[in-house]
């Protein structure tokens, strides 16, 4: 939403009350939007496979968690309390973990894997397994395959999609490029879930995270939103209004997972080292979606001022249209970019644009190397400039019942429904616009993971 000069001689009619019960109202009702791109595996096994270090990498011995704690201890004191003072000192609005909740090394061994997640502040239900994820269409040897309720809290069919999962086993061999693509999509299975101080949980009370900034508290989903998406391009006046959306932190997890990659990596524990690389790749790539970067993608400010005087005046339809539109919007292009991939993967169709996309290195080589302030800086700044052409795009290449059609409820009205598919039997234009705006997203989800991971490489 940028600010106009016509934005700006409105502003002493913004009531701000006004605009920001517009923002709560908007972000409350909004259905929950879990996990930005669905599935990360699929893109993280093409973008990475273009990067020869990782892709060629000798395999690593598979550890299990404890067995990394045990032996760094010590250094893992030290490390957990560097990044809490990195934390307080650059990440905006920064909740601060509780002293209570330090690592501290020396401690009973018996509570060691307890005491390191609370210190990530991080879901406690989490059984952090070893497994790996496999490509769609993998036959798994009988017996090896981990159950999907082991690996994820959740416990809705959704979310479960039809993922098989491989176990490890400690010693196990794994390839780098296998642990990567499977923990860039472990923050999506229950990670950051019921951690605010309203989610009637024992760690929302003692993480010091405060309370839940928007959405539901209720719904689980809704509770890990403000960690996945990153609100740092909207105009001032709409945190003025809205200062709660201030309160988005995937830089604190990319840091913080970053540094513990670095780390596990420098002391001869590979496994942990890439599977930490991972959980931070994860909030990178969500961070590469516009609607994960932009509150209202396609809604300018001042429609929204409007839209909302109708909804004071008791016209409720126009306010309620634009929240569901977003929302379909969102989920839509989620929806075709799963369905697409993994069709690519069923089918072992290398070719297929969107793999090519996150595989395309051609812009790499313009971008400068990861810092700490990539991801406000570069990744979620690109996204946001993408956000209204990508609202637009849609609007044009999708039938208009699934976009434009306020009654129509995405994956509820039709739980399984698959946009990929039901372009297939659209006019070539509209299939040839969506594949060309979700590749040119795909590229940028593949170069910005790229270059993130090139920063934890030995040059
Ligand atoms: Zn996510």
């Amino acid at each position: 939403m940028p600010l106009t000069s016509a934005g700006m001689n409105l502003k002493p009619l913004i009531p701000s009350r006004t605009l920001q019960r517009l923002m709560l109202v908007a972000l409350l009702c909004a259905p929950p939007l879990a996990a930005a791109w669905s599935d990360h595996a699929l893109g993280t096994w093409q973008a990475l496979a273009a990067l020869p270090a990782i892709a060629g990498a000798p395999p690593v011995t598979v550890e299990s968690l404890d067995t990394f704690l045990a032996a760094e201890d010590q250094g893992l004191q030290a490390l957990l309390e560097q990044e809490e003072q990195w934390a307080r000192r650059n990440v905006p609005v920064y909740p601060p973990r509780p002293d209570a909740l330090q690592f501290k090394a020396g401690g009973p061994p018996a509570t060691r894997r307890q005491r390191f997640v609370a210190a990530l502040r991080i879901n406690p239900d989490c059984q952090l397994p070893l497994f790996l994820q496999t490509r769609p269409g993998t036959q798994l040897p009988a017996g090896s395959s981990l159950p999907w309720t082991q690996v994820t809290t959740l416990r809705h069919e959704t979310t479960a999609r039809d993922t098989q999962y491989l176990r490890l086993h400690e010693g196990d061999r794994a390839a780098v490029l296998e642990v990567v693509a499977s923990a860039s999509d472990e923050p999506d299975y229950g990670m950051d879930i019921g951690l605010w101080g309203d989610n009637g949980t024992p760690e929302g009370r003692s993480y010091g995270f405060g309370t839940q900034p928007f959405g539901d508290p209720a719904l689980e989903i809704s509770t890990q939103a403000p960690f996945h998406m990153g609100f740092f391009h909207e105009s001032w006046i709409i945190y003025k209004a809205a200062g709660f959306l201030r309160r988005t932190y995937p830089e604190y997890r990319i840091h913080l997972y970053r540094s513990l990659a670095a780390y596990a990596l420098k002391t001869g524990h590979p496994y942990w080292g890439w599977r930490f690389a991972g959980w931070a790749l994860h909030y990178v790539q969500d961070l590469t979606q516009p609607y994960h970067a932009d509150v209202l993608p396609g809604v300018s400010t001042a429609r929204m001022l409007g839209v909302n005087a109708l909804d004071m005046a008791g016209l409720h339809g126009p306010k309620d249209r634009a929240i569901r539109l977003v929302s379909n919007r969102h989920l839509a292009l989620e929806n075709y970019q799963y369905h697409r991939m993994r069709d690519a993967y069923l089918h072992k169709n290398p070719i297929d644009a969107l793999l090519r996309a996150a595989r395309d290195t051609s812009a790499d080589a313009a971008q400068a190397p990861w810092s700490d302030a990539s991801p406000r800086q570069v990744v979620s700044q690109q996204a946001y400039d993408w956000a209204d052409r990508t609202d637009r795009m849609l609007e044009h290449a999708l039938p208009a019942k699934y976009i434009s059609d306020p009654a129509y409820v995405f994956e509820q009205t039709e739980p399984a429904i698959d946009l990929f598919a039901v372009l297939q039997r659209a006019p070539q234009n509209r299939q040839d616009d969506m594949t060309q705006l979700v590749s040119a997203l795909m590229q940028h989800f593949g170069t910005q993971s790229r270059v993130f991971m090139a920063s934890l490489l030995k040059p």
